[in-house]
């Protein structure tokens, strides 16, 4: 079965292709984002302009994507689309765009849930099965779910604050590094001295498994008027935000049971991230190339996961939700 997977739930046009094999197998046919570059001179995403965005550009990715996976619309066998959490206007424009589609087309669409993407990314790396943990690592979210079955989340931990691809992106314009801060901040940490500027882990000592992000911030901002170097402060950020995310995971895997781990978003992307949870002794997943941070694929992904879970496909009234927690089961006391 070939699925489209449509997001745009916030600055970014992601249309992608998954085959879906008899055997539950998926690959990857095609993956095609537009990053709308428009927001750059205002210092973050304006909600009117990304939506204006979608709908100029997302015809034009579709077909994009459609030559990159050499197939034809009428070829496919189900749409998905992003449903929510994301910007309101922004999501409308991709979940319109894949009703209208599926009507035409006269294929089941499929309301998608933008973090159950995010997690379904990790899916076309390695086989994924319930029980696991995962780790939802990106600019809007640090959360942890534990997924004893299939479909059903357990909200284990989350940030206080900020999360965590947040922090990278204002620490890295703090130390005029430039944006996004994610890859610019890997980047400048491997000609830094992480020992340089002292910062200390967050949330030390805590029974639960919540993140914090705001004390790496301020002491990021402390040691910038203090005159530190932008690539020490990078370094010694980078160490920090690693180890408090892998050992918080890692505690949180021994608690709930789980050996397995999907560690996804755009931070895990990050290779200091990788490299640390390689170490961990848990079977860790991360989405492939192209797929941590938003795309149109894991959506498309996350539709095989409700086709192959069998779920019915969703009605075509399904509405946008701008706020739509993941978790269906409240974490026991
Ligand atoms: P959400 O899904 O929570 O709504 P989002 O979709 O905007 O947020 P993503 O696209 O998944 O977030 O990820 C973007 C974030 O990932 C940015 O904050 C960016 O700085 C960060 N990021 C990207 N690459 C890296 C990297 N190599 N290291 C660390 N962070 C990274
Ligand atoms: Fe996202």
């Amino acid at each position: 079965k070939l699925i489209l997977g449509i997001d745009t739930s916030c600055d970014d046009t992601g249309v992608g292709v998954v085959e879906l094999s008899p055997d539950g197998r998926v690959h990857v046919r095609a993956n095609r984002v537009w990053s709308q570059t428009v927001h750059a001179q205002y210092g973050g995403v304006m909600p009117e302009l990304a939506s204006r965005e979608h709908v100029e550009r997302i015809d034009q990715i579709m077909g994009d994507a459609l030559t990159e996976a050499g197939l034809r619309v009428t070829d496919l066998d189900a749409v998905a689309a992003t449903s929510g959490p994301g910007l309101m206007g922004a999501l409308l424009v991709g979940l319109m765009y894949g009703k209208g589609l599926s009507q035409a087309l006269d294929v089941p669409f499929y309301a998608a849930h933008h973090l159950e993407g995010h997690i379904f990314a990790a899916a076309a790396e390695a086989e994924l099965h319930a029980p696991y943990l995962a780790l939802v690592v990106s600019g809007g979210h640090t959360h942890l779910f534990d997924v004893p079955r299939e479909g059903e989340y357990v909200l284990v931990g989350a940030t206080r604050d900020d999360a965590a691809g947040e922090a990278f992106d204002k620490i890295a314009r703090l130390a005029g590094l430039g944006y996004p801060g994610g890859p610019a901040i890997s980047e400048a940490a491997q000609r830094g001295n992480p020992d340089a500027v002292p910062f200390k882990e967050p949330l030390q000592g805590q029974k639960g498994f919540e993140f914090s992000f705001s004390g790496l911030k301020t002491a990021a901002l402390l040691a910038h008027r203090a005159g530190a170097r932008p690539e020490d402060l990078a370094a010694g950020f980078e160490r920090a935000a690693v180890r408090t995310l892998v050992k918080t995971t890692v505690r949180a895997a021994q608690a709930c049971g789980r050996q397995t781990v999907v560690v996804s978003g755009g931070v895990a992307a990050n290779r200091a991230l990788r490299e640390a949870f390689g170490q961990t002794g848990l079977r860790v997943v991360f989405p492939g190339k192209g797929l941590n941070t938003d795309n149109g694929a894991m959506i498309a992904l996350a539709g095989a996961a409700a086709i192959t879970a069998g779920r019915p496909a969703s009605r075509l009234d399904a509405g946008a939700t701008a706020y739509a927690p993941l978790a269906t089961t409240p974490p026991a006391s």
